[in-house]
């Protein structure tokens, strides 16, 4: 199948972006690695394709006020291997993951994060971090938290005349640590589910969050500091990983049950996707506390 009839303009900059996406019926062009299929299978007949690849001003990547901000056409995988993805390490973890190679030379981050699909990587990793989005439209600038970004599958609060112009991701502080895994049937695949984690250790102060993917219509977070704690007060304050991750299992059984309220689909029933998350959740919130406590002892010395 072809796709069906479209006009296709390519602005300079973004007030002229803007301008094009405020007639009906216009869509933003990034990467193409999602749009041009839809357009294929004629699932979406825009009127006009607004390119905006040759606007300079989307291509940057800067670390500015403890985040990286990350512009509209920056690809994957330039922010993979830019050594600024290492000051937000939840990114370096999750950005192998998307795709495979070719594909990431050509996706974009806010393309992905815009597309919104529910297995995708880079919105539970926008939503685990709180991430917030940068959106511009002849109307002006709004800045939305990802808590308030994502609303359904392959839905956001982003208006048809927006434009996602950047999205700013925080820089990780002192006593954090970092977990990201995820299953598919092969390597590039969507998952079947994911989960992504941050922990915190700051002096007595503990706090652990976990975003699951591939899971629901959107991403869910989940506060885990709770099952954290009691874990720990079962194995001791400095346990190896297994022991971690043994201390966590029954636990993540619970949080699994609670996040996961997919029906199931022709890929996995609704029991499996919960196996899978149970053993995400315990292995990465394990993986992520050990990085955080190791992370704060660097610091403190
Ligand atoms: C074979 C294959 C495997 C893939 N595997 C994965 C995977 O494992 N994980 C994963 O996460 N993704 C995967 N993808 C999708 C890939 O990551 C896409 O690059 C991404 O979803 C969309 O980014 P894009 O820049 O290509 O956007 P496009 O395809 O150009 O656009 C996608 C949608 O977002 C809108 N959009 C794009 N940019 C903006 C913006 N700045 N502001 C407003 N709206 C915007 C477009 O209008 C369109 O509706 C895969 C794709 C393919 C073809």
């Amino acid at each position: 199948m072809k796709a069906a009839p479209f006009a296709y303009v390519r602005p300079g900059t973004v007030q002229d972006v803007v301008a094009e996406l405020a007639r009906d019926g216009a869509k933003v062009l990034a990467g193409g690695q999602s749009l041009v299929p839809v357009l294929a299978m004629r699932l979406g007949r825009p009127s006009t394709l607004v390119d905006i690849n040759a606007v300079p001003e989307l291509d940057r990547l800067s670390r500015d006020n403890g985040s990286i901000r990350v512009g509209a056409t920056v690809r994957q995988r330039r922010l993979q291997r830019d050594d600024l993805s290492a000051s937000v390490p939840l990114l370096r973890l999750a950005l192998p993951w998307i795709g495979h190679r070719e594909i990431r030379s050509r996706g974009t981050v806010c393309g992905s994060i815009a597309h919104a699909d529910p297995a995708a990587e880079l919105p539970a990793v926008a939503s685990c971090l709180d991430a917030t989005m940068l959106l511009t439209s002849t109307r002006g600038q709004r800045q939305i938290a990802a808590a308030e970004f994502f609303t359904g599958a392959l839905t956001t609060v982003i208006e048809p005349d927006e434009l996602l112009t950047e999205v700013l991701f925080p820089v990780a502080g002192p006593g954090e640590g970092f977990g990201f895994g995820e299953f598919a049937r092969r390597h590039g695949d969507f998952a079947l589910a994911g989960a992504a984690v941050r922990v915190r250790t700051t002096g007595d102060a503990l706090q652990a969050r976990v975003t699951c993917f591939g899971i629901s219509d959107q991403p869910v977070t989940a506060d885990v500091t709770a099952q954290l704690r009691a874990a720990l007060a079962e194995v001791g304050p400095s346990p190896t990983g297994s022991q971690l991750r043994r201390g966590l299992a029954e636990r993540a059984d619970e949080v699994a049950a609670d996040v996961v309220d997919t029906s199931g689909d022709g890929h996995a029933s609704t029991a499996y996707r919960r196996r899978l998350v149970a053993g995400l959740l315990a292995r990465e919130v394990s993986r992520a506390y050990l990085t955080s406590t190791s992370a704060s002892e660097v610091s403190a010395s």
